[in-house]
C-alpha cells in the first residue's frame, strides 16, 4: 500500500498554510500575458496562429471553425453520448431557467416609483478548456445560460487537439446551444482574442470559463484592461469530509475523479476516524491502477492533504477556511450541517451525491471559484450573464414631497447644482398648484 502523508489534528495556527494551493510564478505569467496581448492587438490573426504553433504545437491555416466543419464534426458523436448530452442539456437548462430573476417595481415614497429590470450582456466570450481533455460539459455550463438570457453575440474559444481538430462532442454541444462563432484557440492567446477581437470577431464585454493557470492569469490581465470576467476559476479542487458512515470506495473514487483533472488539481480529505482513512488509502491504490490518466492522478495526489480532526464541527470550520470549489459531505445526517457551510463553490450532500453528477448532469453549474475565492465569489449562474438597470419616475406629487430631502442632503454635501435641479422642479409644481 502506498502511504500518503497524514496530518493529525493540526493547530489552527497551521490552517492557513495547509489551505495554500500550488501556484505558478505570477510575475512571469503577467509578463507572458502582456507580450501576447500586445502582439495580438497589432498582428491579430497572424499572432494568434503563431502563438498556437508555439504553445499548442499545432500549425493551423485558420483560427476559425467554419459551419461545415462544425456540422461534420458534430455528426461524428455516437448515439448514447448524444442522448446523455441532450438529457444534461435539459437538466442544466431547467435549473438555470429557474434562476431568472424577477423585475422589481416599487413606490418607495409617495409619487416616487423605482424599478429594476435586467438585460442580457450583449457580447460574451466563452473559454472551454481543452489542453488535456475537451470539456464539452463546460460548454453546456456556459452556453446554456447565455442562450437562455439571449446574449446577442457569443464567441467561443477552445484549443484544438494535436491533429488540429475540435472534439466531436464539443461541436455537438455547441450546435445544441446555438453557438455560431468558434475560434480554435486556447490559453493566453484565446483570452487575448476574446478581449481584443480578431480579424472576424469583435471584442466581447465579458469573458467566462475555467482553465489552467495561463488562462486564469490571462483573464485577470484582460480584466485589468477593462473587460469583465466571471470569476477566477482555475485548477480544480475538492474537499471531502468523511465520518464513520462514509463508504471508502465512494470516497476514493471522488478523490481520484478530482485528481484526474490535471497535475495541479487539489485533493483534500478530512476524517474524524483514522480507520476510515486507512480504508480509503487501500481503495485509492486499488482504483488508481485501472485509470487511463493515472500518471496525472499520481502527480495531483502527491500534493493532496489527508487530515484527521477530533470532530465534524472542526472539519466544517477548516473547510470554511479552505473555501473549496467542491465540498463533498460523506457524513451521517449531512443535511443538518448545511447551515454551517459558509464558503464553498458547490456542495454534494450525503453518500449518494458524487461531484461527477454536478460536473455533468444534475443541473448545477460546474464553473466554480477555486483557490479560496469561494469566500467572495459565486459559481457561474444565470445572474452572471445579466446586468441590471434601475429606473425611477417621479410624479408632480413625488418631486414636491421628496425635494426637501434631496435639497437638504445636497446642500450638506456642498453640491448646490444638485439641490437646484430638484428645487426648480419643486417650485414649478408648487407654482402650478399641482
Ligand atoms: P486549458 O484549455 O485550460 O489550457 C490549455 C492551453 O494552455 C493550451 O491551449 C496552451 O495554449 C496553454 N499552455 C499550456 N502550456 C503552456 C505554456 N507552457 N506556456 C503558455 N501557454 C501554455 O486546458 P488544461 O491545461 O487541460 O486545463 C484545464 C483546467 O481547467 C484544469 O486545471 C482544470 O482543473 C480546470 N477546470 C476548472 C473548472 C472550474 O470550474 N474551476 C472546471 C473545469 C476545469
Amino acid at each position: 500500500m502506498k502511504t500518503y502523508k497524514l496530518i493529525d489534528n493540526p493547530s489552527r495556527k497551521l490552517w492557513d498554510s495547509l489551505c495554500m494551493r500550488p501556484l505558478l510564478d505570477h510575475q512571469n505569467l503577467k509578463n507572458l500575458c502582456r507580450e501576447v496581448f500586445e502582439s495580438v492587438s497589432i498582428k491579430k490573426d497572424v499572432a494568434l496562429l503563431a502563438y498556437t504553433e508555439k504553445f499548442d504545437q499545432v500549425k493551423l491555416s485558420s483560427i476559425y471553425l467554419d459551419e461545415k466543419e462544425l456540422q461534420k464534426n458534430a455528426y461524428q458523436i455516437d448515439e448514447p453520448l448524444k442522448i446523455a448530452i441532450n438529457q444534461a442539456y435539459e437538466n442544466i437548462s431547467q435549473f438555470h431557467i429557474a434562476q431568472i430573476p424577477q423585475a422589481v417595481k416599487l413606490e418607495t415614497f409617495p409619487g416616487v416609483f423605482c424599478t429594476q429590470e435586467f438585460r442580457a450582456i450583449e457580447k460574451v466570450g466563452l473559454y472551454i478548456p481543452g489542453g488535456s481533455a475537451p470539456l464539452f460539459s463546460t460548454l453546456l455550463m456556459l452556453a446554456i445560460p447565455a442562450q437562455i438570457v439571449g446574449c446577442k453575440e457569443v464567441v467561443l474559444c477552445t484549443p484544438v487537439n494535436r491533429s488540429g481538430k475540435i472534439d466531436a462532442a464539443l461541436c455537438y454541444a455547441a450546435q445544441l446551444c446555438g453557438i455560431k462563432q468558434i475560434l480554435k484557440l486556447g490559453g493566453v492567446q484565446a483570452i487575448a482574442a476574446l478581449s481584443q477581437g480578431t480579424e472576424r470577431t469583435s471584442p466581447v464585454y465579458k469573458i467566462f470559463g475555467p482553465g489552467n493557470q495561463y488562462v486564469v492569469a490571462a483573464k485577470q490581465y484582460a480584466q485589468e484592461q477593462g473587460v469583465a470576467i466571471d470569476l477566477p476559476a482555475g485548477p480544480s479542487e475538492v474537499l471531502v469530509i468523511a465520518d464513520d458512515s462514509a463508504n471508502p470506495d465512494f470516497i476514493a473514487a471522488d478523490l481520484l475523479s478530482q485528481a484526474e483533472h490535471g497535475p495541479d488539481s487539489q485533493v483534500v480529505l478530512l476524517v474524524t476516524n483514522v480507520d476510515i482513512l486507512e480504508q480509503v488509502m487501500l481503495k485509492l491504490d486499488e482504483q488508481l491502477e485501472s485509470l487511463p490518466r493515472r500518471n496525472i492522478v499520481k502527480l495531483a495526489l502527491s500534493q493532496s492533504r489527508f487530515i484527521v480532526f477530533d470532530d465534524l464541527d472542526t472539519c466544517i470550520d477548516f473547510s470554511n477556511v479552505y473555501a473549496p470549489e467542491h465540498l463533498i459531505l460523506s457524513i451521517d445526517k449531512a443535511d443538518s450541517y448545511l447551515s454551517s457551510i459558509q464558503n464553498a463553490g458547490s456542495v454534494f450532500v450525503g453518500n449518494y451525491s458524487p461531484e461527477s453528477a454536478g460536473d455533468y448532469a444534475s443541473g448545477t453549474n460546474h464553473t466554480l471559484p477555486t483557490n479560496g475565492y469561494a469566500k467572495s465569489y459565486s459559481g457561474v449562474n444565470i445572474d452572471a450573464f445579466l446586468k441590471k438597470i434601475t429606473f425611477q419616475k417621479l410624479t408632480a406629487k413625488g418631486i414636491a414631497k421628496i425635494s426637501p430631502i434631496v435639497e437638504t442632503m445636497a446642500k450638506a454635501e456642498g453640491l448646490e447644482a444638485h439641490a437646484l435641479a430638484s428645487r426648480l422642479r419643486r417650485e414649478f409644481v408648487e407654482n402650478k398648484g399641482e
